[in-house]
């Protein structure tokens, strides 16, 4: 074929070529990107063998699929702002409420049909709150998972035999267990890709929190009152909105909640919401169970990696001092980043023995920090930092201070005294024993301003 006969084709195709190659899935792991081809091309094949199959859909399902498909988009349309800020604020697992039309469809449409409602909702969803910061393939991944739930939950109703058509009890048991099969498809393949792209999955992290866990039940099971109301009354199902959108609201103010505890740089809690949450837990505890003590930690002479690597590479380890403590640290005590390269404590268990547990947690950290290496990548490669040490005081309760404020200043005051005894040393209280270090001592002398390697310099 001449090449003329092709027109604009050779330039457009170019144009369309050099597109495709610049897709941002060809920057996961090869190995990513083929699970994700496989679960799309599982779902757009499984969804395509269902059309196939399914007779001709009369106007009454053509009628309800319309519907879901048009009130899922005016559920987004609704809750726009809402939805726009949660992304921003969010990070992780990103709970999906649209599933409330994408289930319903699932329990009462032809699974075809169903698949049809997921895909217009979810890509609306994308265009209108995720794009351009979530990248198109995340959400065709995402959109493939609720095809292949939907599907999931559809087979299950198809076995039981029964479903929310029954209207009577006897349809519950194929209700539940259409939910119990969409929720473990969705969570078992978005929990699968998360795993495979996070660096250090943690279980938290792929199967998400139990919260939100507990709210893509709610979501399901207002799904399910919605199939029912859609069999009922076709209509009755724009009552599902208005709780929608509230518990849309609702979902934003906790996330908006959590977003202003956590210190951005590290995860950690930010000062202002240690504080709080530390005035609460001394106040519910008794002295039988009472926190063992506070500890405030500063860095040693973190100002000279900022003048030799810059800001970044000190974000970089602030982030890793912050792994390291929540490492070494039980999940009830409270960890804050109290400012600039400074971390405090609450150290949350009975106080029998507190002054020895105090120590040694305190002697662990400070040995961790000193054995922390830190990949930081630049453009000329990763560069590996190390040598890092901290000085720790520490106050012990309820020895040295019942209120917060008093364990606070006495060990400040105990910092203090750790960096003016060299730096890298662990100190207690205030009184004249703790002049005396009560972990040993490896700083030596002061160290004159960087005591701190580089490794592959
Ligand atoms: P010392 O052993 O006496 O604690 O010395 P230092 O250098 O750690 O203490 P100083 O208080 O003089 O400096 C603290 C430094 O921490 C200054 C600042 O550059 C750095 N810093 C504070 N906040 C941040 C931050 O968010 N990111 C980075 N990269 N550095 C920070
Ligand atoms: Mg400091
Ligand atoms: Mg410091």
């Amino acid at each position: 074929m001449p090449a003329q006969s092709e027109g604009a084709g050779p330039a457009a195709r170019a144009v369309r070529r050099w597109a495709v190659r610049r897709w941002p899935l060809w920057e996961l792991p090869h190995r990513l990107v083929f699970s994700v081809l496989v679960v799309e091309l599982t779902a757009v094949g499984a969804a395509v063998a269902a059309a196939v199959r399914m007779p001709l859909p009369d106007a009454h399902q053509l009628l309800e699929t319309a519907l879901l498909a048009g009130l899922g988009i005016l559920h987004t349309e609704t809750a726009l702002g809402v939805e726009r800020l949660r992304r921003r604020v969010t990070v992780g697992n990103h709970a999906n409420l649209s599933s409330v039309w994408t289930f319903a469809g699932a329990l009462v449409l032809p699974p075809a049909l169903a698949a049809a409602v997921a895909v217009v909702v979810h890509l609306h969803v994308w265009a209108r709150t995720g794009r351009p910061r979530v990248p198109l393939y995340r959400s065709a991944y995402s959109a493939a998972t609720i095809v292949l739930a939907c599907l999931a939950a559809a087979v299950v109703v198809d076995v039981v035999g029964v479903g929310p058509h029954a209207l009577t009890a006897a349809g519950v048991p194929g209700i539940v267990l259409a939910l119990l099969a969409y929720t473990t498809v969705n969570t078992g393949l978005v929990a699968g890709a998360v795993a495979m792209s996070a660096p250090q999955p943690d279980l938290v992290r792929v199967l998400g929190r139990w919260d939100d866990n507990l709210l893509e039940f709610a979501t399901l099971s207002l799904g399910a009152l919605t199939a029912v109301a859609l069999i009922v009354n076709p209509w009755l199902v724009l009552l599902a909105l208005p709780p929608l959108v509230v518990l849309h609201r609702a979902v934003l103010v906790r996330h908006l909640e959590e977003a202003a505890s956590i210190d951005g740089k590290t995860g950690l809690l930010n000062a202002a919401a240690w504080h709080t949450q530390a005035e609460r837990l001394l106040q519910r505890s008794t002295p039988a169970d009472g926190p063992r003590g506070v500890l405030v930690l500063d860095l040693d002479h973190f100002k000279a990696v900022n003048d030799t690597h810059g800001h970044l590479a000190g974000d970089h380890v602030l982030a890793a001092v912050a792994r390291a403590l929540r490492a070494e640290l039980r999940e009830r005590d409270l960890v804050g980043r109290f400012g600039g390269e400074e971390f405090v404590v609450l150290l949350a268990g009975p106080p029998t023995a507190a002054a020895t547990e105090l120590t040694a947690v305190a002697e662990r950290i400070r040995l961790r920090v000193a054995d922390l290496r830190v990949e930081i990548p630049t453009p000329d490669g990763p560069l590996s930092l190390s040598g890092f040490t901290v000085s720790i005081g520490g106050a012990v309760a309820p020895a040295e201070g019942v209120d917060l404020r008093t364990l606070l200043q006495v060990a400040d005051t105990a910092l203090y005294a750790a960096k003016r005894a060299g730096r890298n040393v662990v100190r207690m209280g205030t009184h004249p024993a703790a002049e005396h270090p009560v972990g040993s001592r490896h700083g030596g002398e002061p160290a004159p301003g960087r005591d701190w390697t580089v490794d592959g310099e």
